[in-house]
């Protein structure tokens, strides 16, 4: 696994629509509907014409394309394949770049994936969430459990190598068994990647009121660490590594774009909410689809709140995103004033495995991941 250098550079789109929200689902996006996926469309083309007009990332060379959402196969796959043609013309990318489409297991055929492994998509994510049908009816997903194997059988034979699967834990209702099987028939899947998130209650969200109405129980979080663990030792036995504190991969099957962002590495956001740190400087897009396209059609990039990252900012930011990945960070990347104090100490209390040269958290030291950065920094 690298760290990028200086000139590695990842574009993520953001797609901001979806058939149905999750119950769960604090993203930024809309309820498919026509007119509206035309609008985006319209304005995205010219958001990329103004940065290519820019020429602010001449010189770069694209590592990593990532079209997330939302669900990105909202989208018609012909106009997926069409923006990905335009991005490349404007953009060099490198051959062996890696081009992620996230998909939603019930939103694909055969013929659209062939069309995005023709247009050269190499990575599709699916979010399968569970295999157990009574999941889906609690978080409100739109779809059904069985579409997971079928979508996953057919990007195979549209060429697609290297497939992702999104799982999330701790479901209302769920139990160990319940997600030990789900993780059983999702492995059968064989997929090259295995994303792992436990449930937290977002803001706004319709579980946020439902737990507040007492209509659902909040997420167990010691049952969630015993769900972490199982994930870690089951997906072990399958041959996945645990590489990052949510994700899992076969050999050579980390996602570059995603180590992009827990290495430090450069990226640019198109799309409605889309974040940006480029040129050292962390930007964002206007998280409303009218304003951002009323901005481009203006000539306008639709930005908003950029933060000039100082050095400071920069080693806070390689700590907390670096322990996140199980290599941990180089023992000099820590700032704290008493270093080596600070370390034993947090080594004592079995958060930290430390030698001469790095530092990484321990089973127990990732349960809290921040509260050690932050001790750290
Ligand atoms: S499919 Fe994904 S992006 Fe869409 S509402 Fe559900 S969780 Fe959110």
């Amino acid at each position: 696994m690298m760290s990028p250098s200086d000139e590695d550079l990842g574009l993520y789109v953001h797609v901001p629509f979806c058939r149905r929200r999750c119950h769960f689902c604090a993203f930024y996006l809309e309820i498919v509907q026509p007119d509206r996926m035309a609008l985006f469309h319209s304005a995205l083309i010219q958001e990329i014409s103004l940065y290519r007009r820019q020429q602010s990332l001449d010189g770069r060379v694209l590592q990593s394309i990532y079209f997330g959402g939302g669900t990105p196969t909202s989208l018609p796959a012909d106009q997926l394949a069409s923006l990905l043609t335009l991005i490349r013309a404007a953009w060099p990318t490198d051959v062996t770049a890696e081009v992620t489409v996230e998909a939603h297991p019930s939103s694909v055929t055969i013929r659209d994936l062939t069309v995005l492994t023709d247009a050269g998509f190499n990575r599709i994510s699916f979010g399968a969430e569970s295999m157990a049908d009574k999941d889906f009816a609690s978080i409100g997903r739109f779809g059904q459990v069985q579409h997971t194997a079928a979508a996953v059988q057919a990007a195979r034979r549209a060429g697609f190598r290297n497939i992702n699967l999104d799982l999330m834990y701790g479901l209302p209702g769920q139990s160990l068994p319940d997600w030990i099987r789900t993780l059983e028939s999702l492995t059968q899947l064989a997929p090259s990647h295995i994303s792992c998130y436990a449930l937290t209650i977002e803001e706004g969200t319709r579980l946020a009121q439902d737990i507040t109405r007492n209509l659902v129980l909040p997420p167990d979080e010691m049952l969630q660490i015993d769900m972490e663990s199982a994930a870690e030792r089951f997906l072990a036995d399958a041959g996945f590594s645990r590489y990052e504190i949510s994700n899992y991969a076969k050999p050579d099957y980390a996602c570059r774009h995603n180590l992009l962002y827990w290495t430090g590495g450069e990226y640019l956001g198109l799309g409605p909410s889309a974040q940006s740190y480029l040129h050292g400087i962390r930007f964002g897009n206007i998280a409303d689809l009218d304003a951002y396209a009323a901005c481009l059609n203006d000539n306008c990039l639709p930005t908003t709140d950029p933060t000039i990252l100082s050095a400071s900012e920069r080693q806070r930011d390689a700590l907390v995103f670096g322990l996140r990945l199980l290599r941990g960070v180089p023992r000099k990347t820590i700032t704290a004033s008493e270093r080596d104090r600070q370390i034993d100490e947090l080594v004592a209390k079995g958060l930290l495995h430390a030698d001469h040269d790095r530092v990484r958290l321990t089973s127990l030291g990732r349960r809290y991941a921040d509260t050690v950065a932050e001790q750290l920094f």
